[in-house]
């Protein structure tokens, strides 16, 4: 997951993995539906777990007649032997507990080496496992953009596992001093691919071009402020590691909102965000965030199409003619998105 769109199809994703084990007849395969998968611990795969475990334990309950969306199962596989690697111990601690209150299985010392369409291959301590599971989600590090590549096969450089390209001090290119590289493309100090050295290395760059602009070719070497880390583990919780201090559960939580919300551009998208968090506190069931569009309903139902008895056989209440929710959308005007199926009435 990388972009807006990425995290959209995801959402879409996920929601749709409820409706299809709704509509499973075969135990086995409502399980699979049932079963996700995250692979890497850091804050995104930290971040992503809390949520699909909210999502399951406390927002999707209500919703559905047939299946029991408290059953499913929430793997977390890491290689490290830790949750949130660069944090300090206490917060890592804090967090795994935190997420196994929550329901969510956490596989420490554990890779996937392998995967397919329905199942993820995990290697830990007591060995090789597959485990059957219809939504895998990648979180264990995204790969610069190709550019970086590009560049350093014009300069004559290597890039990193992550695709990034080393850059000099002075955030300039090998051998090119009018050439800058800043942010997630490169690599620089082993700081982290995080917003906060996008950003300073941003700032520092113009400095750099103001200064030789006039005339001054004494520039001082980039240097990194740490503000701190923090990851989010579901709603309400957070741990946090700013202004020297440590900070968990929902002190963390208002830390972290806090600092997000202050670097929104804009007091519109600050407000705004705010007001969506501050109903999402206390409603956490708002439907809005759960709609699922057409495109995605349909790939899935591309992906997993069901038998034309609607996926069981014939009975008195239920003709064989029935169609499943999946199958209606397919003839719905595109333009609108789809809602639920099978939900129960009045949500
Ligand atoms: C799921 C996820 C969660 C994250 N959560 C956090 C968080 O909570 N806190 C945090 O600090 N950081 C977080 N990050 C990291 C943060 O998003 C990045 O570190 C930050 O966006 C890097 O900024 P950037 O400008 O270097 O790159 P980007 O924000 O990726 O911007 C680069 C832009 O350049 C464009 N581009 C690429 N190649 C070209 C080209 N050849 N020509 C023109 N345009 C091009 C891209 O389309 C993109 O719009 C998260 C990242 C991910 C993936």
């Amino acid at each position: 997951m990388k972009t807006v769109e990425d995290a959209r199809h995801l959402r879409d994703r996920i929601l749709l993995a409820f409706e299809m084990a709704e509509l499973a007849t075969d135990p086995q395969e409502r399980a699979e539906w049932l079963t996700f998968v995250v692979i890497g611990a850091g804050p995104t795969g930290v971040e992503l777990v809390g949520q699909v475990a909210e999502l399951a334990h406390t927002v999707l309950p209500q919703d559905y007649r047939s299946v029991n969306t408290t059953e499913a199962r929430i793997l977390l596989l890491e290689g490290a032997g830790a949750v949130l690697g660069p944090f300090d111990p206490k917060l890592q601690r804090y967090t795994q507990r935190r997420l196994e209150q929550m329901g969510v299985e956490i596989r420490l010392h554990t890779l996937a080496v392998d995967m397919d369409d329905e199942s993820v291959t995990a290697e830990g301590p007591d060995g090789e496992e597959v485990i059957r599971a219809r939504t895998r989600i990648w979180a264990a590090g995204v790969q610069a953009s190709p550019l970086a590549a590009q560049l350093a096969g014009q300069v004559g450089v290597e890039t990193d596992r992550a695709g990034r390209i080393p850059v000099n001090p002075d955030c300039t290119l090998a051998g090119h001093p009018e050439v800058f590289a800043i942010g997630d493309m490169v690599s620089l100090n082993n700081l982290p691919g995080v917003a906060q050295p996008a950003m300073q290395e941003g700032r520092y760059v113009g400095k750099v071009i103001k200064t030789r602009l006039a005339g001054d070719q004494q520039i001082e070497p980039f240097r990194y402020f740490d503000k701190g880390s923090m990851a989010t583990i579901g709603h309400r919780s957070a741990v946090a590691d700013a202004f020297g201090f440590r900070f968990t559960g929902f002190v963390g939580y208002v830390i972290w909102a806090f600092i997000h919300v202050a670097y929104l551009i804009g007091w519109g998208n600050r407000l705004g965000t705010l007001y969506t968090w501050a109903r999402a506190l206390w409603f956490s069931h708002n439907r809005g965030h759960r709609i699922i569009t057409f495109e995605q309903a349909h790939e899935q139902a591309l992906d997993h199409p069901r038998p034309p008895s609607g996926g069981g056989p014939a009975t008195p209440d239920r003709p064989r003619a029935e169609s499943s929710h999946l199958d209606t959308a397919t003839h719905t005007d595109r333009s609108q998105p789809v809602g639920p199926g099978r939900r129960k009435p009045g949500r």
